[in-house]
């Protein structure tokens, strides 16, 4: 058995760098294997709900993100003509979970969690091509040709994992029915002033739209469209489409999207993939989206994988002479609540999407006769999790 507590991460996405920081407090050597060049910030808002602000305050890193982001103060859901549907009781949920969900730009969190790595942690330009493994440890070998030996190998290598297709085998990603098209412009609206954090969700006809402060007076927007695989952007352009099919809706739906640069709108196709029995084989293990890609409807992915680092570093700390032992456990523990949510994320987003005029009536019904406690009780598994 390998004596190193030495760790091969392989992605420095949010997971991998969440593993990193996590093991780092165990008293483990980490390397980050990225295969980009070099870090950009990309990416638009993202919401980290209370459970993944309790993971970043154990890892040392929530007070920093709570500056650099905004408060969840609102939760509102509307219908496209802007009637209100149900206004969850954001301050009763933070009284409840002891903590409040916060909205950051991604590149903002991904930079306060990289300045926790130093150089010699993170190296860049190293796709990994193969691994093999032992009773010692693991090798990894880079596309550069490069190779390197650790006690452990972590897929933190995202929804199109290497990783997981060397342990596991291929299998086909499933496309949700919809594309995420999305954008952040320096915005404001005197309905929905900047102190109140937040924002809402409209739902339409096989459309949703999202609005939320993300901090230093940005406006994250999305629209979640049905639309067939792989749809390209027609001759009006991403900007001026988006406002063709959200014409009629509500303000400021329209205006916020006027307000964004049009090459700053992103759009990518939305996917997951069939939940895996079993995320380890021996000494290697997978985190974040390599192991349970969800659909984005719960907003839960980032902070799925930041529990996965967690939970992840407490079981070799316990299992410390047994590394292939500590993973085994680590995926005992996280598995199924993990699981439970890539399938919580596809039920939510084949509702929101519905285009039935029908099932929509019926859906506001719902809403607005449920009392708006009962909807955020629904969520107390998810949000009010504590690792
Ligand atoms: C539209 C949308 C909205 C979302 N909104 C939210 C939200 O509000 N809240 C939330 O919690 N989650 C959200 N998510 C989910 C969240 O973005 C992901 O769950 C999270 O970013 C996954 O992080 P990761 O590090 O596991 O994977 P990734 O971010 O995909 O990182 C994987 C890294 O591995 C690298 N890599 C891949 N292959 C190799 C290789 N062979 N060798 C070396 N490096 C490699 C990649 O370059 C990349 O840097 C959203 C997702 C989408 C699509």
């Amino acid at each position: 058995m390998s004596k190193e507590k030495n760790a091969l991460i392989i992605g420095a996405g949010l997971s991998g760098l969440a593993s990193a920081l996590a093991l780092k407090q165990m008293g483990w050597q980490v390397t980050l294997y990225e295969q980009a060049k070099e870090h950009k910030g990309i990416g638009a808002g993202i919401v980290l709900a209370a459970n993944a602000m309790k993971v970043l305050d154990k890892l040392g890193v929530g007070q920093e993100v709570r500056e650099l982001g905004a408060a969840v103060r609102s939760a509102r859901i509307r219908d496209w003509k802007g009637n209100l549907l149900v206004e969850l009781p954001v301050a009763e949920q933070r009284e409840r979970y002891g903590a409040d969900s916060y909205l950051i730009h991604r590149a903002d969190l991904q930079q306060t969690l990289l300045a926790k790595i130093s150089t010699q942690e993170l190296a860049l330009g190293k796709q990994l091509i193969s691994f093999s493994q032992d009773e010692e440890g693991v090798q990894a070998v880079f596309a550069d040709g490069s190779s390197t030996h650790g006690a452990i190998l972590i897929g933190a290598d995202g929804i199109h994992s290497h990783v997981r297709k060397k342990l596991f085998g291929e299998e086909s990603m499933r496309y949700s029915g919809y594309t995420a098209i999305r954008g952040i412009a320096t915005y404001q609206d005197p309905r929905y002033p900047l102190e109140s954090g937040g924002g809402f969700e409209a739902w339409g006809r096989g459309i949703r739209f999202g609005f939320s402060h993300i901090g230093n007076n940005r406006i994250h927007w999305f629209a979640a469209i049905n639309a067939p695989e792989g749809e390209k952007d027609g001759p009006l352009g991403r900007k001026r489409e988006t406002l063709q099919r959200l014409d009629g809706w509500y303000e400021p739906v329209r205006a916020v999207i006027e307000a964004t640069e049009d090459a700053a709108i992103l759009r990518h196709d939305i996917y997951d993939r069939t939940p895996l029995s079993k995320w380890s084989e021996g000494r290697v293990t997978l985190v974040g989206d390599a192991a349970h890609p969800m659909l984005p409807n719960l907003g839960q992915g980032a902070g799925q994988g930041m529990e996965d680092a967690l939970v992840l570093a407490r079981c070799l700390e316990e299992f410390d002479k047994d590394p292939a032992h500590a993973l085994r456990m680590y995926e005992e523990l996280r598995k199924k609540r993990a699981n439970a949510i890539v399938k919580g994320s596809r039920l939510m987003g084949a509702v929101t999407q519905w285009e039935n005029p029908l099932a929509i009536a019926a859906r506001h019904f719902m809403l607005k006769s449920i009392p708006a406690r009962i909807h955020s009780r629904r969520l107390d598994w998810i949000v009010g999790h504590e690792v």
